[in-house]
């Protein structure tokens, strides 16, 4: 289901319809009611090429990350929470502190 936006010519309103497949498109502004709706390029379209812009950067950053990584140890999470003390074999911290 396409989400469009749409823009009043006469109070600058800006909304979004969902528009069902077999519906009619919105004919009138959702603000002031009147008959001068255009519509914009949907934030799905710009969205989809967004996407498709980071997937194209992928490869070359997804290595990139990777190799840094790779470099500092540190930065793995599971090193992380190795050191952590599970909660069962963690000493008792006491009464909650009131605030
Ligand atoms: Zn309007």
């Amino acid at each position: 289901m396409p989400l469009y936006t749409y823009r009043c010519q006469e109070c600058s309103a800006v909304f979004e319809a969902l528009v069902r497949p077999n519906r009619p498109e919105p004919e009138a502004c959702q603000i002031c009611g009147k008959a001068a709706i255009t519509r914009q390029m949907s934030a799905f379209a710009v969205t989809h090429s967004e996407v498709d812009a980071l997937r194209s950067l992928d490869p070359t950053y997804k290595r990139m990350v990777e190799d840094q990584m790779a470099r500092t140890p540190d930065g793995e999470p599971m090193r992380i929470l190795n050191k952590l003390t599970p909660f069962d074999a963690a000493d008792d911290p006491g009464d909650p502190i009131d605030f």
